[in-house]
């Protein structure tokens, strides 16, 4: 045997990975949807943020706008996971629209939060990506008192009525560390800041970076399938090279895999974005045995059960025609 062929090449799966309860909910909306009142459902932007995703659901007949007004009249329009401002809303009641809503309920948390401190004429800093869809959303409950913190080069330009009057919160797909970071800074400028009463930043993220972190240290290379406007799915590549991957890659699925990333590495850790179909992630193992990566080893590090209910307009619904 020569030393190519002895050489043991494995990979690292990590998880939990891939789809979250919100992502479940919202693409099952779309399904259903599409079955109970036939095609085409209209959805407001991206259901969520994978590609594949939207193009299986654009074959079955949802149609994908940015916007209400291109929704016609009296047409059904489901809303993304990433949630809406109240201005959304509104538009879509004035144009005799029926919505459902497939927000996903812990974006609604979120949002619930802004709307109480809001009301107690707090000021909110929203720790978000500018032009994120999900920080739209949240900042539309209380455009008056919220301001945008992108990251820690965004603290300094911070200003405040009340420095005794502030608070914290956060889009829920952000890096877990780096928003600690941020926090730390903005603390530093306004003590009595306020924490949110709970994490903003969705179990699903925080557990698939914990999973991540665990494979990291120990592959080369991490692969991380996952669309580029996925946020979740981007902070799964910057926490893998932070946690000790040489390198580490965001990929749609398996025709991106490069061979000059696979070169001299004997172990690749593998995970997905949490709107990100197990069949992508699949076809890249497949795409890796071929390349001789045949040794595959899951690694669990945290157990998951979370499920949502379907949207309750949308329930009603599927309750009516079940009766018929
Ligand atoms: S990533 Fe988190 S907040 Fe976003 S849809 Fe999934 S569970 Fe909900």
């Amino acid at each position: 045997m020569d030393e190519h062929t002895q050489t043991h090449r494995r990979v690292l799966v990590a998880k939990p990975r891939g789809y979250c309860a919100g992502v479940d909910r919202a693409v099952e909306t779309v399904e259903r949807a599409l079955d109970r009142y036939g095609a085409p459902v209209y959805v407001r932007k991206q259901i969520v943020h994978n590609t594949h995703v939207v193009k299986g659901l654009e074959a079955r007949g949802a149609i994908f706008v940015d916007e209400t007004e291109q929704v016609p009249e009296g047409a059904i329009v489901i809303f993304s996971a990433h949630g809406v401002a109240p201005s959304v809303h509104e538009e879509a009641a004035a144009r005799g629209l029926r919505t459902i809503d497939a927000t996903c309920p812990l974006v609604t948390k979120v949002h619930n939060e802004a709307k109480r401190f809001a009301a107690k004429d707090y000021d909110i800093l929203l720790i978000g990506h500018e032009g994120h869809e999900e920080v739209e959303g949240t900042a539309g409950e209380a455009p008056a008192h919220i301001q945008l913190v992108d990251g820690l080069e965004g603290v300094d330009g911070v200003t405040v009525r009340d420095p005794d009057k502030v608070v914290w919160l956060s889009q829920t797909t952000l890096s877990v560390d780096e928003t600690t970071e941020t926090v730390a800074r903005l603390r530093t400028r306004f003590p009595n800041l306020i924490d949110p009463p709970s994490d903003d930043i969705c179990y699903a993220t925080s557990n698939r970076q914990t999973a991540v972190k665990q494979i990291a240290a120990e592959s080369e290379l991490v692969i991380v399938v996952g669309s580029t406007n996925s946020s979740n799915s981007k902070r799964l590549v910057e926490v893998a090279k932070d946690y000790g991957a040489d390198d580490a890659h965001l990929v749609d699925d398996a025709s991106h895999l490069r061979d000059e990333w696979l070169e001299g590495v004997t172990t690749v850790g593998l995970t997905s974005g949490a709107s990100v179909p197990e069949e992508l992630v699949d076809g890249v193992l497949r795409a890796l045995a071929e390349r001789g990566f045949t040794d595959v080893q899951e690694v669990e590090s945290v157990k998951e059960s979370m499920r949502f209910a379907l949207p309750h307009e949308l329930r009603r619904d599927l309750r009516t025609a079940g009766s018929a």
